[in-house]
This record gives structure tokens, sequence and C-alpha cells, in this order.
């Protein structure tokens, strides 16, 4: 039955400092705060969609400060339907702990859950060190979509949670359609 409420979940995952709380922000109240400070614990955001003609209640989760631990608690991958994970185009070490963030993601969400790559920052052009061209080929081997965003000048943020909640209604089934 179409009109009815699609609940999802999306997890949003990275390093510290990639731009995750700023994306999310920006996302859902279009703002941004530089000063914004890191809060410890795991919360999450809530945004009402209408996509192709589906209401949806999207719950955004951050990891809020955990991923300093390294490793985050197993509630926060629960029912789990998206992934975006984040690297900052200006930091490399970030770009390549993508991997480990992967690795995680898989052993703690058993279904194929739908995956997108973002390369944040890229409004600091003089600073970028990872071209679009490694991230597009990395999101490709990793079966993932593809955007690069910038929290702050609000360049392609809205349309990349979109195109994850596109792809996420087209690889599932809900009973509740
Ligand atoms: P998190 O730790 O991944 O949640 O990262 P934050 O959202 O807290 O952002 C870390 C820092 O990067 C903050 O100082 C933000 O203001 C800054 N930041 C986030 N996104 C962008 C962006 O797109 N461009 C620039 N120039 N700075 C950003
Ligand atoms: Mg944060």
């Amino acid at each position: 039955m179409m009109n009815s409420h699609i609940k999802l979940k999306i997890l949003v995952i990275g390093e510290s400092g990639v731009g995750k709380s700023s994306l999310m922000l920006r996302f859902t109240d279009d703002k941004f705060d530089a000063n914004e400070q890191p809060t410890i614990g795991v919360d999450f955001k809530v945004k009402h969609l209408e996509l192709d003609g589906e209401k949806i209640y999207l719950q955004i989760w951050d990891t809020a400060g955990q991923e300093r631990f390294r490793t985050l608690i197993p509630s926060y991958y629960r029912d789990a339907t998206g992934a975006i994970l984040v690297y900052d185009v200006t930091k490399t070490s970030s770009f390549q702990k993508l991997e480990t963030w992967l690795e995680e993601l898989e052993t703690n969400t058993n279904q194929n859950i739908t995956k997108m790559i973002v390369g944040n920052k890229i409004d600091l052009k003089d600073e970028r060190r990872v071209d679009r061209e490694m991230g597009k080929k990395f999101a490709k081997q990793q079966r993932a979509l593809f955007v690069e965003t910038s929290a702050a000048s609000n360049i392609n943020v809205q349309m990349a949670f979109e195109e994850l909640v596109k792809k996420i209604l087209e690889d599932n089934i809900f009973d509740d359609r």
C-alpha cells in the first residue's frame, strides 16, 4: 500500500573530525556550526522525507564521540538499513581508515546493508589530499555509492542522504509498504 510510513535507520560512521555531526546538522536543520563540540555517547536525529511517493521516517545515528574508542556499541548497529562512511578529503588517514570501519560494519550487521562513501570538506580546495578518483574507485570496489560533499558550503549534502535512501528502497522490501 502506498503512503504508509517507512522507518529507516541510517548510520553515519568515520574517524573523529571528518564532519559526521556537521553533515547531519546540515541535512536535518540546514545549519553549520563551526564551534559545535562533540558529545560523548550515541545520539540520533530524525528527518521526515517524501521520496518517490513514499513517506519516510529517517533516523540518522551519530557516533557522537564514540569513534575515539575505536569501536561502537552493538546497539548502534541494530536494525540499520543504511550506512554513510565519511572521510575528510584533506586527511589521507581518514580515507585509509575506511577499510577498518567497513570491516566493523560487516561484523556487526548481518544483512547486506546499503552503503555510501562520502568524501567531505571539498570546500578546502587547497588542502585536498585525496582525489575524487581514489574515492570513487574505492567505493566501487566496496559496492557502495559515492559522493563528495561540503557540510560547510552545503554542497551535495541533501543529495547524498536522498540518494542513499533511494538505494535502500531499491535494495529492500518493506512489509508496511
Ligand atoms: P565529527 O567528529 O566527524 O562529527 O566531525 P564534526 O562534524 O564535529 O566536524 C569536525 C570539524 O570539521 C569541525 O570544526 C567542523 O566545523 C569542521 N567541518 C565539518 N564539515 C566541514 C566542511 O565541509 N568543510 C570545512 N571546511 N570544515 C568542516
Ligand atoms: Mg561528531
